[in-house]
């Protein structure tokens, strides 16, 4: 696969001399650059199939590094070293070192999915990039992010009631993050709310405050959604050769 706009050559490998005549020649400076040979010998040959196997990684393998998703990306307009493409090739050929360099921007992803409609191939570069956090975060190579977090407060209420109550949700959240709840943008939305919502409205919220909304007869489907959660948690295990799992559950 070829590399297109980023290349593998690392800072410290690359020499100059500030103070070079050769043949007579002045080739000080850049003139002078050398590349210092580097092997690589950390490849993980699992991890094209480590990525595969959590959500929104299934389709990796169709990538041929047309770069379109990075041309496209958001993210990549603002800051040149995100690049989907580059790190779908990184995890394409095993190279987990090389990812790691970038493991605190990959979570920046914003999920706006244009590199998946500029897709040629169907890869889901968007998946891909939200199975790669996952999996630094499961490999312990960084913390879990805060979309994480509120993904789980999120599920773990669908899973218990059929229902959220997004006041609950919140509140998770912030406790969780170690955010205070009294966040200005926080309360000025509530405070509009209060002032444009009818009065049943605001009644039947306050109320899901104190007695949780809950699906009737939502036992079976709990017990169902349990079973594939935890059968889809040890196949996660699994796959990463994980002794247990960096999401505590
Ligand atoms: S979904 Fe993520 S990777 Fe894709 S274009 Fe948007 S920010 Fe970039
Ligand atoms: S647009 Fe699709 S095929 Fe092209 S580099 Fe990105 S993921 Fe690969």
């Amino acid at each position: 696969m070829p590399i297109h706009e980023k290349s593998l050559i690392r800072p410290e490998n690359l020499v100059e001399q500030d103070e070079l005549v050769v043949d007579g020649i002045d080739v000080s400076g850049h003139w002078s650059t050398f590349i210092t040979s580097r092997a690589v010998t950390d490849y993980n040959e699992k991890m094209q199939d480590e990525i595969a196997g959590l959500a929104g990684g299934e389709f990796i393998h169709r990538c041929w590094q047309c770069g379109s998703c990075t041309n496209a990306c958001t993210i990549n307009a603002l800051n040149n070293d995100f690049n989907p493409r580059y790190w779908i090739y990184l995890i394409r050929m095993g190279m987990e070192e090389e990812l790691l360099l970038d493991k605190d921007i990959i979570w920046q992803c914003v999920s706006c999915n244009k590199c998946t409609y500029a897709c040629p191939r169907d890869v889901n570069p968007e998946g891909v990039m939200k199975a790669t956090a996952h999996w630094l975060e499961l490999k312990g190579h960084t913390p879990k992010s805060p979309s994480m977090i509120f993904d789980e407060g999120f599920s773990e209420q669908v899973f218990k009631t059929g229902k959220i109550e997004d006041g609950l949700v919140l509140r998770q959240f912030f406790a969780a993050t170690g955010q205070k709840l009294t966040q200005t943008w926080l309360v000025s939305m509530v405070v509009g709310l209060i002032k444009r919502m009818p009065l049943t409205m605001l009644t039947r919220l306050g109320l899901a405050t104190f007695f949780r909304p809950r699906t009737s007869n939502w036992g079976a489907a709990r017990a169902a959604i349990d079973e594939y959660v935890s059968e889809k948690r040890n196949e996660n295990h699994r796959l990463l050769g994980l002794d247990k799992m960096e999401d505590g559950r």
